[in-house]
């Protein structure tokens, strides 16, 4: 399956699988991924890359909104083939350092009648992402870091579909990745518009819920979901679409 890319914002380029999104931001001649797909989208990202007339030893950062398959993707190629530095919440490192994930709060039996579900499992293992691919070397950020990364990226920790979940602030720019915290397509369920992810995938969905709260006050005039399109409708209408949707 073919993957697409679509320039979202000034000099940033969706790239998606079809289920998960990845982003690949161009900055001061650099380019930094925030997630890295699946671990097959590797040739999305290189083609991605010579087609803005780059090389993949621009890569500066994978920057990894937290560590689940299909963000860790392609990251520990990423990094042995370019160089890059891999980075995840510190409460994420972990996993993504052995590929062990924790238990999710919901059953998947639960999503057997959704056409959505199995969609996402069948364009999941094709991509090869039905198990995480280990890091070796993974640095961990914290809560309200500002990294060292071309953009001054800003961490936003907001735990709850994994420990280590957080969204990631251009604040130059104004664009708000929100990782698995915020999506606006339900992978199980088929579900369009702000919400957080199913309970099947969420290591704690109350926890979830309440951490939108990390989301409100932050200016971004788009929002950059792992799953589903773009949001511009702004952050605190995000939010509140978000918690009237509730658990799922
Ligand atoms: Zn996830």
């Amino acid at each position: 399956m073919a993957g697409h890319v679509t320039e979202v914002a000034e000099g940033i380029h969706r790239l998606s699988n079809g289920v998960a999104n990845f982003y690949l931001i161009e900055e001061s001649g650099k380019l930094v991924l925030v997630d890295a797909g699946a671990p097959k989208d590797w040739t999305l990202f290189a083609q991605a890359a010579l087609d803005l007339g780059k090389a993949v030893g621009d890569l500066d950062a994978v920057l990894l909104t937290h560590a689940h398959s299909d963000h860790v993707g392609f990251a520990e190629q990423a990094r042995t083939t370019t160089g890059a530095r891999v980075w995840v919440h510190e409460q994420d490192v972990q996993m993504a350092h052995t590929g062990k994930v924790g238990p999710r709060d919901g059953r998947t039996s639960a999503y057997l009648l959704h056409g959505a579900f199995w969609r996402t499992a069948l364009v999941l293992s094709m991509r090869g992402a039905i198990k995480i691919i280990p890091v070796r070397e993974v640095s961990g950020f914290s809560d309200g870091e500002v990294l060292d990364v071309p953009g001054s990226p800003r961490v936003v920790h907001a735990p709850g579909h994994t420990d280590g979940s957080a969204a990631i602030l251009l604040e130059d720019r104004a664009v708000l990745f929100t990782g698995d915290v915020l999506c606006t397509h339900n992978a199980y369920t088929g579900r369009v518009g702000p919400q957080i992810m199913p309970s099947g995938l969420n290591a704690d969905t109350p926890q979830a819920l309440a951490s939108l709260a990390n989301l409100t006050g932050i200016k971004a005039d788009v929002l950059l979901p792992g799953h589903g399109e773009a949001w511009t409708g702004g952050v605190e209408e995000a939010v509140r679409q978000a918690r009237a949707a509730g658990r799922s």
